[in-house]
């Protein structure tokens, strides 16, 4: 049987990382968009170097794309780049709607001309919600975007629904919350909190700033997410979905639950800083998980307590061998 292709976007990031490992694992050809960088950013995938291949490419420049979709000739394609760190779109807002949201016409323009059948997932995000009006959020919530990120992604999220509408492309969004793994960077919440509890566990560490520790968020696993991705294009018709946990913990929460990892007391070693503080923190951002898990039979296969543990664990076994 001739093996089914698949073209990622954001190969380099999280999301893109494990995408093309689930991807290999079921047997396609992966090939991978990748901007150049006068250094490597190959970390996350350096173990699938014999079995995915990388393309060079930039959602800045259309050229590039069409050329990447031509050579490649892809059944599937993920975009999942972008610029994804919402406190830099505050100070970047013009470089984050060039990639975040007009990188996504270009994508989708390019598979217009080069590849009208291949089936196409965006990656949009909870941040489209903002500030919603109701709790949880479901797929027919309104957008109300507060920071330049989400207005970025509201827009790619419409764009790809008005191709879908005006010229039958088979394009899926999946509204994902904020998803997390031991390859996450540490500048994002989650991972800074487990890489801190194993960096002070280890004596490399003796205190964390954070900001609000009540702010709640609903967290998932990175891999759990991206096989609910390859699902919603596994479908006869394309459709929007909200993958998430459903559920909110507090920062204070998965504090305890890392600290309680390796056998500390956070309050030992934990400071509130007002500079951590985001501004214009969303209230209450969950997502309702009843239209994948009815529809797709996708849902959370990981608890958020095995998160931070497995997330722990990781940093304690790396910074252990890594002697830091
Ligand atoms: P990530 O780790 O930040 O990865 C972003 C990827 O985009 C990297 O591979 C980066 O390449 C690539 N990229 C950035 N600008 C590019 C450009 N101009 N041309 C080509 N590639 C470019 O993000 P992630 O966590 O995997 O997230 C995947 C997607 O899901 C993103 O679109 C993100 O906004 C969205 N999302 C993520 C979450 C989450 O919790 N992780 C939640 C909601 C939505 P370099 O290596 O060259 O920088």
């Amino acid at each position: 049987m001739v093996p089914k292709k698949a073209l990622i976007t954001g190969l380099t990031g999280q999301d893109g990382s494990y995408l093309a490992e689930l991807l290999v694992t079921k047997g396609y050809q992966v090939f991978g968009l990748v901007r150049r960088s006068s250094s490597s950013n190959l970390g996350r995938i350096t173990h699938l170097s014999d079995n995915i291949q990388i393309l060079s490419g930039d959602l800045l420049d259309q050229s590039s794309l069409m050329d990447v979709i031509t050579e490649s000739q892809p059944d599937e394609i993920y975009n999942l780049a972008s610029q994804s760190y919402v406190p830099l779109s505050w100070t970047q807002p013009a470089l984050t709607a060039e990639y975040t949201a007009l990188g996504v016409s270009r994508l989708l323009e390019s598979i217009r001309r080069c590849k009208p059948n291949a089936k196409f997932y965006q990656a949009s995000s909870s941040e489209v919600f903002g500030q919603p009006d109701e709790s949880p959020q479901t797929e027919r919530t309104a957008f109300r975007p507060r920071n330049p990120y989400g207005v970025a992604k509201a827009y790619a999220h419409w764009m790809t629904v008005n191709y879908r509408q005006k010229y039958n492309l088979y394009g899926c969004c999946g509204i994902t919350y904020t998803h997390e793994s031991p390859r996450r960077g540490t500048e994002f919440v989650f991972r800074k909190i487990t890489h801190a509890a194993a960096q002070i566990k280890l004596g490399l560490a003796n205190e964390l700033r954070l900001g609000n520790l009540d702010a709640r968020r609903d967290w998932c696993y990175a891999k759990d997410a991206v096989y609910g991705m390859w699902l919603m294009l596994q479908q006869e018709k394309p459709d929007d979905y909200i993958i998430a946990s459903g559920k909110t913990y507090s920062v204070r929460e998965l504090v305890e639950c890392a600290f309680s990892c390796v056998g500390l007391n956070w309050q030992d070693y934990v400071s509130v800083d007002p500079a951590f503080y985001r501004p214009d923190e969303p209230v209450q951002l969950v997502g309702s998980i009843d239209k994948i898990k009815t529809q797709l039979g996708w849902q959370p296969q990981h608890t958020f307590e095995q998160m931070v543990e497995l997330m722990v664990d990781y940093d304690l076994k790396k910074l252990s061998n890594s002697g830091a």
